[in-house]
């Protein structure tokens, strides 16, 4: 078995008009890749059904992600915002179905920024129910919603895999998955292993970045741990590779993101590289699981 392997699409444009579409999804099915991930932050730049007959054309599989702002925070106690946060989901929602999309997630339980203060009981409740109800309404067309937990400058509510799984027990939907992004974890996590497969079945997407957010491989996370975790807990879905310079600048994500320097320029080369980055790490993984297998086999 085979992981399906996804590129973010702030690797080939920020845009998405009808040609950068065309060049992000052309790109990505030259690249080698399965899957790609679209930003859905500004619902009304995505032509959907443009969208939707160039994936096809091109055989690709997609995912779409955001992260939401304080103006429409659900992780808040004012509720005009959780109003205005639910809005901006459930369109979002719309935009999945609508390009065929299998997942919806991101920093959809909150804003996407440094809050100036913890989050409260009140607020976590809202987020909660919001949730709650985007995955009833996902689960009715096969959309799983993921949670990607973040660093502590970019959400006050979900940081850890562990905050993320406790949030996923009052939720109480099985639609809903835990979205690890590694780059993250190094941030916020003891180490990868542990954590992830603490997550078990309840992981459902990944996100494999560096440490610097560039070519994997130049920066400090170790991608073998990553990796063997992944591998010995056996996770069949989808491992999408993100990566972001000054060179692509997407005016809603950039500066949230702070991406003031210039990591690459060259996305071709950049995503080719990770892609096969990515596939060889796998099967170094899946050989030293076997050769483990094999020495306790003899110890045995
Ligand atoms: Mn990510």
């Amino acid at each position: 078995m085979s992981n399906p392997f996804g590129v973010h699409a702030l690797v080939w444009t920020g845009g998405w008009s009808p040609e950068e579409a065309e060049h992000a999804i052309s790109s990505t099915a030259a690249a080698g890749y399965d899957l790609i991930e679209i930003p859905a932050l500004d619902p009304s730049r995505i032509d959907i059904a443009d969208t939707r007959d160039r994936l096809a054309a091109h055989g690709l599989r997609t995912s779409l992600t955001l992260g939401l702002t304080f103006d429409n925070d659900i992780n808040s106690e004012d509720l005009a915002r959780v109003a205005a946060g639910r809005s901006t989901l459930m369109s979002a929602l719309d935009i999945t179905r609508g390009v065929g999309g299998e997942y919806l997630g991101g920093v959809i339980f909150g804003a996407m920024d440094k809050y100036p203060g913890p989050t409260t009981s009140a607020a976590r409740a809202n987020s909660v129910s919001v949730i709650k109800e985007l995955a009833q309404e996902a689960a009715g067309d096969g959309i799983t919603i993921g949670l990607e937990f973040v660093n502590r400058y970019e959400s006050n509510l979900l940081n850890t895999v562990q905050e993320t799984l406790d949030y996923l027990e009052l939720v109480g939907e099985d639609n809903v998955v835990v979205h690890a992004d590694v780059y993250h974890m190094n941030i916020e996590e003891d180490g990868f292993r542990e954590p992830l497969m603490r997550c078990g079945d309840r992981l459902g997407y990944v996100h494999i970045g560096e440490s610097n957010r560039g070519y994997l491989g130049a920066g400090t996370i170790d991608f073998d741990e990553v990796f063997g975790a992944l591998v010995d807990m056996d996770y069949q879905g989808v491992i999408t590779f993100e990566s972001f310079s000054s060179a692509v600048v997407d005016p809603n994500m950039s500066n949230t993101l702070a991406i003031w320097r210039n990591l690459w320029s060259d996305g071709m080369d950049l995503a080719t590289h990770a892609l096969g980055y990515m596939k060889t790490e796998m099967d170094r993984a899946r050989d030293r699981r076997v050769r483990g297998v094999e020495s306790d086999l003899e110890l045995g």
